[in-house]
């Protein structure tokens, strides 16, 4: 049985609280960043217990920040994982800096401390790992690796909310952490991030996120702000508004029960293909909490008769939408032109890819949403089987 409505692969959960939270927001007389977005700030530096917070508009301007506000600069390395997002890389261009790529565990697909080692070398400034579809990376040893080596650490968080790492939530110390509220993130504002991280960081960020103004500048429309400001640095534009931190004051609200959730489904999906020969499962390492952003199904394809796009094409027959995370990063042009990569450069990352894809996984799933994309699933291996 086909379902008759395409299942599209994560849709926002949004609620009557946050449409209505936007429209007292539009109706106030203040709608760029304002009490709502303070509020946000210490609501969500209080729920993951982090030293501060800054709200920003996205994740991107959150890596991008950390690792300005750390000083990385032109000539500069910074070592992070081919398999993320290109925005994770983009940025340390931006900076004139050099990504250096590293390859990921075969398990948790996040970056493998043991080639970070490796791949330090005198020009190393900084180390970028990702917590890859809400699995927190094995931080020990990175964090011992920059304190031996004396690198700054920025955590792209943007799949790790809520994340745990030995009994500490991801972003919950004094490293840098991004968080990302993307359309399809755990947490949504349409557009948005959070920087969390240490005060002294925090302060340099939260000037260069509002073109380099002086920290009073912030309050300048309010009665009793002045009109004076003093541009301290050509910062950048990367404030969040009120109208979305009005869906993040909500949204941080309900994060447990979206996390209650999403485990659920999850683990409904793992039950029905655990033990089925042409179907790899995602790992939940022990002694970590998984923000489950992602459920990665990886193929076997010694057991399937048909490759992982044309997986994808079968289920997008049966109404079941999908996507795959990610294209690693050495094989995009820019990339690869630049810094002369070839595919098996990363063999980790790359055969992984060529086997992987994201399964629906939101909050909003119905139990029969649930059960269609088990039986979709399932439905192609039997089809396909060698
Ligand atoms: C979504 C995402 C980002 C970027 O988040 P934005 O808020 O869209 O800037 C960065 N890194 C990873 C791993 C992501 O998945």
């Amino acid at each position: 049985m086909v379902r008759k409505t395409f299942l599209p692969f994560a849709p926002p959960s949004i609620g009557e609280e946050e449409i209505a939270e936007v429209v007292d927001t539009l109706r106030s007389g203040w709608i760029t960043t304002g009490p709502k977005t303070g509020r946000f700030e210490k609501a969500f530096k209080e729920y993951l217990g982090a030293p501060a917070a800054l709200a920003v508009n996205s994740c991107t301007a959150a890596l991008h920040l950390a690792l300005a506000a750390a000083g990385i600069g032109e000539g500069d390395e910074v070592i992070t994982t081919t398999m993320t997002f290109a925005a994770s890389v983009n940025v340390i261009e931006h900076l004139r800096a050099r990504p250096v790529l590293v390859d990921v565990e075969p398990d948790t697909l996040n970056l493998d401390p043991a080639q970070v080692e490796k791949k330090i070398t005198g020009r190393t400034r900084a180390i970028l790992p990702v917590h890859y579809a809400g699995h927190p990376v094995e931080m020990e040893p990175i964090n011992e690796l920059a304190r031996a080596n004396n690198l700054a650490v920025v955590e792209d968080a943007a799949h790790a909310l809520p994340a745990g790492y030995r009994g500490k939530r991801v972003g919950s110390g004094d490293n840098p952490a991004a968080f990302s509220f993307y359309a399809t993130k755990n947490l949504t504002t349409a557009e948005g991030g959070m920087l969390t991280g240490s005060e002294e960081l925090l302060e340099k960020a939260r000037v260069l996120s509002l073109h380099g103004m002086s920290r009073d500048a912030w309050k300048r429309y309010e009665k009793g702000g002045s009109w004076f400001y003093e541009v301290v640095s050509p910062g950048y534009k990367y404030n969040l508004t009120d109208i979305q931190a009005a869906l993040g004051l909500h949204q941080l609200r309900k994060l447990e029960r979206f996390q209650r959730r999403r485990r659920e489904v999850v683990q409904a999906y793992s039950a029905a293909f655990a033990g089925n020969d042409a179907l790899e499962l995602p790992v939940e390492r022990a002694g970590v909490e998984h923000a489950w952003h992602l459920y990665v199904l990886r193929l076997r394809p010694e057991a399937l008769s048909i490759d992982r796009d044309a997986f994808i094409r079968e289920l997008e027959r049966s109404n079941i939408g999908t996507s795959v995370h990610f294209i690693p990063i050495h094989l995009h042009p820019y990339y690869r032109d630049r810094y002369r990569f070839s595919e098996n450069d990363f063999p980790v990352a790359y055969e992984n890819y060529r086997r992987m894809l994201s399964l629906p996984l939101s909050p909003g799933l119905a139990e029969s949403d649930v059960s269609d994309v088990i039986e979709a699933v399932l439905q192609v291996v039997k089809r396909c089987r060698r």
